[in-house]
């Protein structure tokens, strides 16, 4: 039999987790953690987020601001404001909303954030931390799989497991997780497709994550029985939106899995919230 791991419940009781400790922080400060998202011109798809980060920072109790700037700024223009955001001492965490405008490189620009600032983990050294196993902010989609992946109480020492994807937002950070974890992790990603092995990879996975953005990558009879599958991506086909697994046929195999919406995607905004309030405790034990 499934288990379906919903993401609400979890995310609902870490909220709840990070709702007291605001309050204790308050008491003890006698301020709040505070999240400025810049955004860079308009963007409907960044817009559903950050309307969804304004009502669960509200719900804790963490100051949300939206930093709005014009879709001209230059480069350096972007880098100033938020040289001005890591100065200013009532700013806890920084998040820069994707998609940036063409022209403006994300992957030099969040270099700039205050590490102890960056919300997403997505600064050099917050990455290059995991890497060391040494971790402080660490990205919040990864944060997110590995939260689910803890619910099943699988033991990952030693597994196989099997990450479809590997942008450096999600698939790169995710596997050195796993490799903390002492789990046997293999990476695959458009050159595994292309070559035409990816079921072999697949067929073999006890943990499978799919970060991809295809619908229906991931077929079904593919999973390994007993599996735990998580799936990351988001796709909209017709008016419903899909991951990147055939989710009835792998259900029928697999021991754990994630239903696209409503598993990966409400977790990642706590992880975000997290973030902000391990910022506001690392800012404050310089
Ligand atoms: P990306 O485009 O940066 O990376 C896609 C990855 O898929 C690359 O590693 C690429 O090599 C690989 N790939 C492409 N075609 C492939 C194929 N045929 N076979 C094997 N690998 C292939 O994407 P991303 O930013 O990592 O996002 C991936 C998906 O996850 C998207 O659908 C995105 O919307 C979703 N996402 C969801 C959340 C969430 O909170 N639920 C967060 C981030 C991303």
């Amino acid at each position: 039999m499934v288990t379906l791991l919903e993401g609400r419940p979890i995310a609902a009781r870490i909220r709840e987790g990070l709702k007291e400790e605001v309050e204790r922080i308050k008491s003890t400060h006698g301020l709040v953690p505070r999240l400025v998202a810049v955004q860079v011109g308009e963007n409907l798809a960044s817009a559903v987020y950050i309307k969804s980060q304004r009502k669960v920072s509200e719900a804790l109790g963490i100051e949300y601001e939206l930093k709005g700037l014009d879709e001209r700024i230059s480069e350096q223009g972007l880098i100033d404001s938020i040289k001005r955001l890591n100065e200013d001492e009532k700013v806890s965490g920084i998040i820069i909303q994707l998609p940036l405008p063409k022209g403006l490189d994300f992957k030099n620009i969040v270099s700039f954030i205050d590490p102890e600032k960056d919300a997403e983990g997505m600064h050099p050294e917050n990455l290059g931390r995991i890497l060391l196993g040494k971790p402080k902010l660490i990205p919040c989609t990864p944060q997110a799989v590995m939260e689910l992946v803890k619910e099943t109480n699988v033991d990952l020492y030693g597994k196989e497991v099997i990450c479809v994807g590997h942008s450096e937002i999600v698939g790169k950070p995710l596997a050195l997780l796993f490799l903390d974890k002492f789990a046997t992790t293999t990476v695959c990603h458009i050159g595994t497709g292309e070559r035409g092995v990816l079921p072999d990879h697949v067929k073999r996975a006890e943990v499978l994550v799919v970060a991809v953005g295809k619908a229906g990558l991931i077929k079904g009879e593919w999973i390994r029985d007993g599996a735990i599958v998580i799936d990351v991506g988001i796709n909209r086909v017709g008016d419903k939106i899909v991951g990147d697994v055939e989710f009835d046929e792998a259900s029928k195999r697999a021991g754990f899995i994630t239903p696209v919406p409503g598993g990966v995607g409400p977790l990642t905004t706590a992880m975000l919230m997290r973030n902000v309030v391990e910022a506001f405790k690392l800012q404050r034990n310089r």
